[in-house]
């Protein structure tokens, strides 16, 4: 059978889809019952009334997290409504549970109003410990996180931005650092002017790059000052508009020491990669195809060429796996009130750390025995890498909890453990 044909049956199989509800306390006996549900459940009610943040102590919220989506930017299929969507966001939440042991609830929004979103999601944080929004169109999605993350007291945090972010972040830090060049100096072309290259760009901004020298194309070309002032660019583009001549992504490219592309397939090409700078740096993450392919991109030059996509099968897979799921559980353990920028730049850091430590055999088997060290091929750790919940994870917490956005303080060292055992 096709892959199609498996992943219909897989979905189909009885019960349909892939998540289900597990209750997690005895429930044998009629004494069992009497405190799950009525009259024992009154007191934890009476508990929670006189001071509501005891919900973490005597229900799930503590370890539930809210997959959000309208259905409006699904994976690379565009605007195909919420219950299309829906298959996605089950498999989000089965990742969560995965890597995570983390509790979903998918919920899958029949609206493409900002207002109504924003009040439906506000309206849900007695709920949750976090709220993951996935899969919404930009430039909506900013405004609709940037007012959630005003408005509630738990974390909100839009994957397709940040986590594309946080996990190439952690690629640019080494790929810096193996290509002998600082941060601050690179020149930066990004292909792309949505939600994930708008995020990315500021985060890399966060982890030293200089905004300057970024210099951002959309499907017209290079988002120049002048397109600002004639043109109706939206303020997210219009934050990152340089001053520089009109040209295309090829006029971009040329002497940049970086490419980021999180645009469409096949538009860069040898010439492009050609006209960058010395051991340039390409991140190619379109899906499925990347702007150019890997093959392309190391042909086109003999220097070094350090690659990454977002294909599993090539080296360097930015996987926003290798992200959402310690993060959360890092910022739930503390009870977090958000995920702020420290948290995000700490699981980068974790992340750039732990691909140059030497990897288990374990993990180098489950990868078909490749050989995986730090260097051009191996710039990020592998998904399936289980060292990476005890790293970014008590990376993520102590940040919380250093910058202020933790509720709860933990001992590290006994939380390390934890997570181990
Ligand atoms: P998005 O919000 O729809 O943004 C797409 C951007 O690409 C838009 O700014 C669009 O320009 C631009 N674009 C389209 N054609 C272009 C061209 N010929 N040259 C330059 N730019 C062009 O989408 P997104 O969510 O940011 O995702 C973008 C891509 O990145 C998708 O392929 C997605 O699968 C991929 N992605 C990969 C990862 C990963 O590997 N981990 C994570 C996130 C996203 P206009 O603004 O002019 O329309
Ligand atoms: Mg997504």
């Amino acid at each position: 059978m096709g892959l199609d044909e498996d992943a219909l049956d897989y979905h189909s199989r009885d019960p349909p889809g892939k998540i289900e509800i597990a209750t997690t306390k005895p429930t044998n006996t009629q004494r069992d019952l009497s405190l799950a549900y009525s009259p024992g459940v009154a007191a934890p009610c009476e508990k929670i009334a006189e001071n509501p943040e005891r919900a973490f102590t005597y229900t799930a919220k503590g370890n539930m997290v809210a997959v959000v989506s309208d259905g409006s930017a699904v994976l690379g299929l565009g605007d195909i409504g919420p219950e299309a969507s829906k298959p996605v966001m089950e498999g989000k939440g089965v990742l969560f549970k995965r890597f995570a042991d983390i509790d979903v609830f998918d919920i899958e929004l029949d609206t493409d109003d900002a207002d109504a979103m924003v009040e439906t999601v506000r309206a849900m944080e007695p709920t949750f410990g976090g709220i993951n929004l996935e899969d919404i169109a930009a430039p909506e999605c900013f405004e609709v996180e940037r007012r959630l993350r005003e408005e509630m007291d738990i974390p909100v945090f839009h994957d397709d931005q940040h986590g594309t972010a946080i996990i190439s972040g952690a690629a640019l830090v080494n790929a810096a650092d193996i290509a002998g060049k600082d941060l601050a100096d690179l020149d930066i072309v990004f292909s792309g002017a949505g939600a994930s290259a708008i995020a990315t760009a500021r985060f890399y901004v966060s982890l030293g790059a200089t905004k300057a020298n970024i210099t951002m194309c959309d499907s017209s070309g290079i988002i120049t000052a002048d397109r600002a002032e004639h043109e109706d660019l939206n303020e997210f583009k219009q934050e990152f508009a340089r001053d520089v001549p009109e040209g295309d992504l090829a006029d971009a490219m040329a002497g940049a020491d970086v490419f980021v592309g999180l645009s469409i397939g096949g538009i860069v090409d040898e010439t492009m990669v050609q006209s960058m700078a010395s051991d340039p740096i390409i991140f190619a993450m379109a899906n499925p195809d990347p702007e150019i392919d890997y093959e392309d991109a190391k042909h086109a030059r003999d220097d070094a060429v350090i690659m990454a996509t977002g294909r599993s099968d090539y080296p360097n897979q930015v996987n926003n796996v290798l992200g959402f799921p310690f993060i959360f559980r890092g910022a739930l353990d503390v009870r977090a009130t958000e995920i702020n920028e420290e948290m995000k730049v700490a699981a980068a850091e974790a992340l750039a750390d732990l691909a140059r430590q030497d990897v288990p055999d374990a993990v180098v088997k489950a990868y078909g025995d490749q050989p995986l060290q730090f260097g051009p091929e191996y710039i990020i750790p592998k998904p399936l890498d289980p060292r990476v919940l005890f790293e970014v994870t008590p990376a993520v917490a102590k940040a919380a909890m250093d910058s202020g956005a933790a509720r709860k303080e933990l001992d590290l060292d006994d939380y390390v453990e934890r997570l181990e055992a």
